[in-house]
């Protein structure tokens, strides 16, 4: 079937009914939250776009092999599943199952990464950075400049620029490289895709240089999606042999399944080399659980192997599920507001600082947009700006990042095109009466990543 919208290829057989709360209602819930999105109940949200993390939904194919997973401890007849799903889908030979991403990561770093080596990435993100510096390693940016420019309409902002890397390689040496580790549809950088003559163009070099390529494929499906959208020679080719060449220029990857492969929980350790994977399984049973669970119950692993088919079986799931994005950002864009672009694979970002340019960074516009947002419809985003970039550790002062951002992440199959339109009307409300916004001050400030459990008051 052949046609040119992004309509959605399922219906709906089971759904799950959302509490809608009155503005008083509201009011009292921020309040008592402290003006922090992370500390809102569930059931005080009407459109939760917190995050895109475990929370899509799973399809009736998925629920059966719930009811159908092997709970044997070992050799699980769905760990086999897992495996065949991984060959067919990434086409890595070692499939090592962790519990969620982390976990993946964990494990690669220690057994990759000496004391002092570097580890150069296309940005980065939050727990790839921790294990990789957990294990001794300095992290090095290597995105390309125009990975942190919100107006910058660059179609590849996830690009790896090869001059900066090869100045970390010239700095310290093939040996003191363990690998690089290359993000697809960097998430930090707002969903952005590598280009696939980027992926092959970094391997080449790594590959002449005998240094690993690792990829972080979490999101690798929706950077699929981009180059068959944007890359010269992909409009023809399925999302399924985009995906597979992405993979052919890496020796391994981790992925948090809690995204791209549509269920709640789990993570996978990629590799193609078998001594590799042994050394990684050896550390596998003491830190997740035996080499054929890895910290995933059975029926979580049948699900898996299911959600993995079930994203690559064509192309229209991926286009659905970037359509409905891009559909939130267009609509947002129609009504003058600022957002980050182009819109990424994942999420929406408003751009807090253009939005309440009345309000001094100090007074966390992002942390406001974020509230005032709740306040209106109980749409819930999250605050991507001063607040979470926290304080420099030697002089205490805040950082001030560029980008003061109100992030709105869309789950998997999950809400309408009404859900959509809701939250465009709502921030075209909030934006309309934008001057009305206060900003916030801390009553309470977290020592480490002090953006999930920060309590503010309005300034004032
Ligand atoms: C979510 C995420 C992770 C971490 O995975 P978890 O399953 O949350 O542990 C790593 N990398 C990227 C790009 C992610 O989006």
């Amino acid at each position: 079937m052949s046609h040119d919208s992004w309509a959605e290829p399922w219906k709906i057989k089971m759904v799950e009914p959302l509490r809608m709360t009155t503005r008083e209602e509201r009011e009292a819930a921020i309040r008592d939250a402290g003006y922090n999105s992370f500390l809102l109940r569930s059931d005080d949200v009407y459109i939760d776009l917190l995050t895109d993390s475990g929370t899509s939904a799973m399809s009736d194919y998925q629920w059966a092999g719930i009811m159908l997973g092997d709970e044997a401890y070992a050799g699980s007849r769905s760990f086999y599943h897992l495996v065949d799903a991984v060959h067919e889908v990434y086409g890595y030979e070692e499939v090592v199952p962790t519990h969620q991403g982390r976990g993946a990561e964990h494990i690669l770093s220690q057994i990759l990464i000496e004391p002092g080596d570097a580890v150069p990435g296309n940005m980065y993100f939050t727990t790839t950075r921790f294990h990789q510096e957990h294990a001794g390693g300095h992290f090095y940016d290597v995105i390309i400049d125009e990975a942190h420019e919100p107006d910058s309409l660059h179609p590849f902002k996830g690009n790896i620029d090869l001059a900066k890397l090869a100045a970390v390689v010239e700095e310290y040496g093939v040996e003191r490289i363990p690998y690089v580790s290359f993000e697809t549809n960097v998430n930090m950088a707002g969903g952005q895709p590598a280009s696939m003559a980027n992926l092959r163009e970094v391997y080449e070099y790594c590959s002449a240089n005998g240094i690993l390529v690792m990829l972080d494929a979490t999101r690798a499906l929706e950077n699929a999606y981009f180059i068959q959208q944007r890359e010269h020679g992909y409009a023809d080719t399925p999302i399924h042999d985009i995906l597979r060449e992405i993979c052919s220029y890496s020796d391994g990857a981790t992925v948090s399944s809690k995204k791209d492969n549509l269920v709640n929980i789990g993570g996978l350790l990629l590799l193609r080399d078998p001594e590799l994977a042994r050394k990684a399984r050896s550390l596998l049973v003491a830190f997740e659980g035996l080499h054929t669970y890895g910290g995933m119950s059975g029926r979580d692993m049948e699900a898996l192997a299911r959600g993995i088919e079930e994203m690559a079986a064509s192309d229209t799931h991926v286009r659905s599920r970037v359509g409905q994005v891009e559909y939130l950002g267009d609509g947002l864009i129609k009504h003058g507001i600022p957002i980050v672009r182009p819109v990424g694979g994942h999420a929406v970002f408003l751009d807090a600082r253009a939005i309440l340019d009345h309000l001094p960074q100090e007074h966390f516009p992002a942390a406001a947009l974020t509230a005032a947002l709740y306040l209106d419809a109980g749409v819930r985003g999250m605050e991507r700006g001063i607040v979470s970039a926290g304080r420099d550790k030697e002089t205490g002062e805040n950082h001030h990042p560029k980008l003061e951002l109100t992030r709105l992440a869309i789950p998997r199959r999950v809400y309408t095109q009404s859900h959509m339109d809701v939250t465009i009307e709502s921030i075209a409300r909030v934006h309309e009466n934008r001057e009305d916004v206060r900003g916030l001050q801390f009553t309470y400030e977290p020592e480490e990543l002090r953006f999930f459990q920060a309590r503010f008051e309005p300034v004032g």
